[in-house]
This record gives structure tokens, C-alpha cells and sequence, in this order.
């Protein structure tokens, strides 16, 4: 040994050789290293986003059918590149949200000469369906929180007449953004620019607007109702998507307080409009109760903006 040793020591072709050779495999280490890496990484971008667009595809099934949210989530997966068999979407239990499963099992260059072959990369994708949390262009009416029936005639504006027993001054007019007459008589006429939210742990309190409020909710009301032109005329089962008449106003807790208040914003409900009644002081504003946004069977909301869709990271 002392002897095979020696002799290389002494041949110095022999010991480059070594030290090229060993250099070799470092550096085919490290090029295995970079490109593998970059390999994987593409691979898990785009499954990852091939796996958030089939959950959002599928979620705009939640929650009535959950047989196609997953068909679509799943069909989305594929024709986003992820191979049929390596995606696997699931509802879950609540009803409300889909999560969608990728995964591919990807081919390793450089990395052969480590031994590792392949790899198998993953990516998840979860989306859900809120009830809407938050949301422009509502009316500027309370309706106080109840078990609402589709196509049942509800108040939005009450008349003094009829509801002023405690002389609260309230009658289910609200000051959103801006307090005042001009501005309650635009937010009939085009809905509050501003967006609402539902607070998730801290209320969104609504400032109620005092008074009959008679002329400009008259004239809001009128206003809307005017501008459905459709043909045949909207009825609440039966309306042109984006109707005038169609009013998405505030739920409230209640309406149980005195002058300019703070209410509790409690959800969003969608009510066509029917009339607004009397004469002089008598100035009430009913509808029919279209749909909840808040509420587990909603049928097409989407139709009108009232659902959110996100994507859960
Ligand atoms: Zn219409």
C-alpha cells in the first residue's frame, strides 16, 4: 500500500486525474442541484395554479350541487395540465368549500447520477363559498333580521303612521356614508357607492336616518321602479339580471332605537321592489323578498353580485 500510494503521489497526471474526478462529481452534484430545483419548481407552480383554478371553478357549484362542483373541479385540474387520476377534488363536510388535491410525479435529470429518479411533486388548493360579506350599491333601507319567504311582501321604509308608536323617529331609513335628504335620495336612486361589510368579531354599525323622509323616497323609489323598461315587465320570479327594482338592502338587528342610531349590520337580502305607498305623510316602501345572501340555498345569486367566492390560502 505504502508502496501504490507513494507512486501516485509521484505520478502527478495520476493525482490530477483524481482531483478532476472528484471535482466531476461535485460539480455535476451541484448542476444536478440547480437544474433539478428549477425542474421541481416550475412543476410546483403550475400545479399549483392549475389546482387554485379548478377549486375556484368549482366552488361556483357550492353548495347546491356537490357532484359537479367536484366534476368541474376536477375537469378544470386536466385542462390545466394535471394528468387524469393525479387530481382529486373533495367537498367538505360543511358544504361550503371544495379542496382540490394535485399531484405529478416528475422525471429528475442530473439528479440520476445521485440515484433519485423521479419525484413526486404536490400542490392543494382550497375555495369557499361566504355568504356575502360585503358588497356596493345597497339601498339605504333597514330591514330588521327575519325567517324572510320568497315572493312574501316585506317593509323596507315604514310610514310614520303605522310605526311611530314609541315615537322612536325611525322608520327604516338609513344614512349610508352621509347623513341628509340629497344624500339618501341619491342612495335610492343609485345605490351607496361605498361597500358595507358584515364585521366578522367587531359589528358594522349602520347610522340610522330619523324622520318620514316622505319627498325623496317618493321620488327614489318612483325613480327605480320607472326605470325597469324591460319587456315584459320584472316581477320578483321573473327579472332582467341588474334590474332597477331589484334593491339589495341592508339586514339589520333591529330597529329599536331612539333619533339618529346605531344599528347592527347583520347580512344582505335582495327585495323587488313594489310599491311606495300613501300619500302626504303617509309614505311606506314594500318588496318582494327575492333572496338571502346569507343563506345556504341561493339558488343564482351570483346572478346579481350577492355571493363571494375566495380562495383559501
Ligand atoms: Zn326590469
Amino acid at each position: 500500500m505504502k508502496q501504490v500510494s507513494w507512486r501516485i503521489m509521484k505520478n502527478e497526471k495520476g493525482s490530477v486525474i483524481i482531483i478532476v474526478a472528484a471535482a466531476m462529481v461535485l460539480l455535476l452534484g451541484i448542476a444536478a442541484l440547480v437544474v433539478d430545483v428549477g425542474v421541481l419548481f416550475y412543476n410546483k407552480v403550475a400545479l399549483s395554479n392549475a389546482a387554485d383554478a379548478a377549486a375556484l371553478a368549482g366552488v361556483q357549484e357550492l353548495p347546491h350541487d356537490h357532484t359537479k362542483a367536484r366534476e368541474t373541479a376536477e375537469a378544470y385540474a386536466v385542462s390545466n395540465g394535471v394528468e387524469t387520476g393525479q387530481v382529486l377534488a373533495e367537498v367538505l363536510p360543511d358544504g361550503r368549500s371544495i379542496r382540490v388535491a394535485t399531484s405529478r410525479v416528475v422525471p429528475l435529470g442530473f439528479a440520476r447520477i445521485l440515484g433519485f429518479y423521479s419525484t413526486k411533486v404536490t400542490a392543494d388548493a382550497k375555495a369557499s363559498v361566504g355568504s356575502t360579506k360585503g358588497l356596493q350599491g345597497a339601498a339605504p333601507f333597514g330591514v330588521v333580521e327575519d325567517d324572510f319567504v320568497f315572493g312574501e311582501i316585506y317593509t323596507m321604509k315604514y310610514s310614520p303612521r303605522d310605526s311611530d308608536e314609541t315615537g322612536s323617529g325611525n322608520f327604516g331609513a338609513l344614512a349610508l356614508g352621509a347623513r341628509g335628504a340629497d344624500n339618501y335620495l341619491n342612495n335610492i336612486k343609485n345605490g351607496y357607492s361605498g361597500r358595507l361589510e358584515v364585521g366578522d368579531e367587531i359589528p358594522t354599525i349602520l347610522e340610522t336616518e330619523p324622520g318620514n323622509m316622505a319627498g325623496p323616497t317618493r321620488t327614489g323609489v318612483d325613480f327605480r321602479i320607472a326605470e325597469c323598461d324591460h319587456e315584459p315587465k320584472c316581477t320578483c320570479d321573473r327579472f332582467v339580471k341588474g334590474c332597477s327594482r331589484l334593491l339589495l338592502v341592508p339586514i339589520i338587528d333591529s330597529l329599536d332605537v331612539t333619533g339618529r342610531n346605531g344599528v347592527v349590520l347583520t347580512g344582505f337580502a335582495a327585495f323587488f321592489v313594489e310599491e311606495v305607498a300613501g300619500v302626504g305623510n303617509v309614505c311606506q316602501v314594500t318588496g318582494r323578498f327575492v333572496r338571502r345572501a346569507a343563506d345556504g340555498d341561493l339558488g343564482n345569486i351570483n346572478d346579481y353580485g350577492v355571493v363571494s367566492y375566495r380562495l383559501d390560502s
